[in-house]
């Protein structure tokens, strides 16, 4: 929203600017066609009283145009939308966003293995070896992480090529573990390297392929086999095929994603960079704190030693990755030593909120939403998300 209408004034701004530069334009050439003129009949004239007349013409003419007072109103029209422009970028990109800064102890250590890690992500690794010398990180704890994202950048550099065999050699090396995570990795290497057999080659090689690769996972993908084994049958003409959507490039682009997703799963890290995950929640959280401490600021409250935002921020689902539960009487987030539990009301809370309603077990209670219902500590029973 924000967006367009700063989109929508920056058009508003430019549109105005093109139309000031042409009408400046018309001015300028209007005052050399009339400097040509009086040029041209003072190289015809023959004596200096023709001169003089050309002169006054010439000074007659250049005060109709008035090219300053035109200049200025033209000037005057831009001025409107350019700070109108100027207010909305203001407005919505609050340039100082440096007020939601808290002062909080970070080990610089941690947060050097987090860039260093966030650069062997990207495939920086020339980056991440001078950031790392820079800030003077010992290597033993980061190298591990680097020899991996090595070897992930491999297997896509090979995938581009169009390459399979670095990728197969990787999933056959962590068979056991790809098992285990359920994965089917192999089953969609081995169909997008079918489709490349037969895109190239015969359909014997294709047979051969199917039969030897492909047949192994027929318990599992047989509708899959069957549709590739129907691309079979159109060697040769494939782009007039059914299997269409089997020749796009995208098939490539998407494998690439799932290898990087099942490598970071395996190496037990998350597929995106903690670190840009990090950045994106902060740029969108970003605008509402700005705005709670300009109210704070108002207020002369202290946002620094604040423990709680003051307003939820719903930062959508794309950053939720695990079920949380506050407790809403305590407002602490459940724990292992402190789970959320279940009253017999139905109502939620956390264990140590039931403990100091009910003294320690002690005492029946009410239930804070709905006094009528009286809830026995024992009979609460521990939630598992
Ligand atoms: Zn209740």
């Amino acid at each position: 929203m924000e967006l367009r209408i700063i989109n929508d004034a920056f058009d508003f701004a430019t549109t105005t600017m093109n139309i000031c530069s042409s009408k400046t334009e018309e001015v300028i050439n209007e005052i050399g066609r009339e400097m040509e003129t009086a040029l041209d009949k003072i190289s015809n004239a023959e004596h200096g009283v023709y001169c003089k007349a050309v002169f006054n013409k010439l000074k007659d003419s250049l005060l109709r145009i008035a090219p300053f007072h035109q200049m200025d109103d033209i000037q005057s029209d831009l001025d409107v939308p350019l700070s109108m422009y100027e207010k909305l970028l203001e407005k919505y990109f609050d340039p100082n966003i440096s007020k939601a800064y808290r002062n909080f102890d970070i080990d610089p250590h941690t947060l050097n293995q987090i860039i260093a890690n966030h650069f062997c992500r990207q495939g920086l690794f020339d980056v991440r070896d001078d950031f790392v010398s820079v800030v003077g990180e010992t290597e033993s704890a980061a190298a591990i992480m680097k020899s991996s994202f090595l070897e992930l950048y491999q297997l896509l550099e090979a995938m581009k090529d169009k390459n399979l065999e670095p990728s197969l050699n990787w999933a056959a090396t962590n068979a056991d573990k790809l098992a285990q995570s359920e994965s089917d990795i192999v089953w969609k290497l081995r169909s997008v390297e079918f489709m490349k057999i037969i895109q190239n080659g015969s359909a014997e090689e294709g047979l051969d392929y199917a039969q030897t690769y492909l047949t192994p996972f027929a318990s599992t993908h047989m509708d899959e086999i069957n549709e590739l084994m129907v691309c079979l049958l159109w060697i040769g003409k494939l782009d007039q095929s059914p299997c269409g959507s089997l020749l796009s490039p995208s098939n490539w682009e998407r494998l690439a994603e799932q290898l990087k997703k099942q490598f970071c799963n395996l190496l037990g890290q998350s597929y995106n960079s903690p670190l840009s995950v990090t950045v994106a929640a902060g740029i969108q959280v970003l605008p509402t704190i700005l705005k709670v401490i300009n109210t704070m600021v108002e207020k002369k409250q202290d946002w620094q030693s604040m423990n709680q935002l003051p307003v939820p921020v719903d930062l959508g689902r794309q950053f939720q990755f695990h079920s949380i539960f506050v407790c809403p009487v305590s407002k602490v987030q459940a724990t292992e030593d402190n789970p959320p539990m279940l009253m017999s009301c139905g109502h939620v809370f956390c264990k140590q909120t039931i403990l100091m309603m009910s003294r320690n077990g002690t005492k029946v209670f009410s239930c804070p939403y709905y006094p009528f219902d009286t809830i026995d500590s024992a009979q609460c029973r521990q939630l598992r998300f």
